[in-house]
């Protein structure tokens, strides 16, 4: 298996886990960006957003209530945070699994860079 975040996923690789159910798994970014960073990813490897197939809807869903879930948990849910899926070279995704990255506990600019 050479995909890092099935390797995180996994075990086998370690990372500061937060959240695991049964579809997804969300641990604390290794060079985080903001107070709160936190990547949640399927279990199953997705590539990315371009790959998504249709029965798979709803775990994207699922990965959203996460993120949500998770906001709340860090506190960060009342002023706010942001939910990022970079996708393709364009966007700079580096890891080829679909992860989520949330975002929060200071103030995001907008636009992005
Ligand atoms: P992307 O650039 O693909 O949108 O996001 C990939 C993210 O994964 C980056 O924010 C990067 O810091 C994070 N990352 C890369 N390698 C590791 C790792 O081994 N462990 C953790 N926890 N995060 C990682
Ligand atoms: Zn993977």
């Amino acid at each position: 298996m050479t995909c890092l975040f099935c390797r995180i996923v996994a075990g086998e690789i370690d990372s500061d886990i937060v959240y695991r159910d049964e579809i997804s798994t969300a641990f604390r970014d290794i060079n985080p960006q903001a107070p709160v960073h936190i990547l949640v990813v399927p279990n199953d490897h997705i590539p990315s957003v371009a790959s998504i197939a249709p029965e798979q809807e709803q775990l994207v869903g699922h990965l959203l209530h996460v993120a949500g879930t998770l906001a709340k948990r860090e506190g960060i849910a009342t002023r706010g945070f942001r939910l990022v899926v970079n996708t393709g070279p364009d966007a700079g995704q580096s890891v080829d699994h679909l992860h989520v990255h949330l975002l929060g506990g200071r103030h995001l600019s907008w636009p992005p860079g």
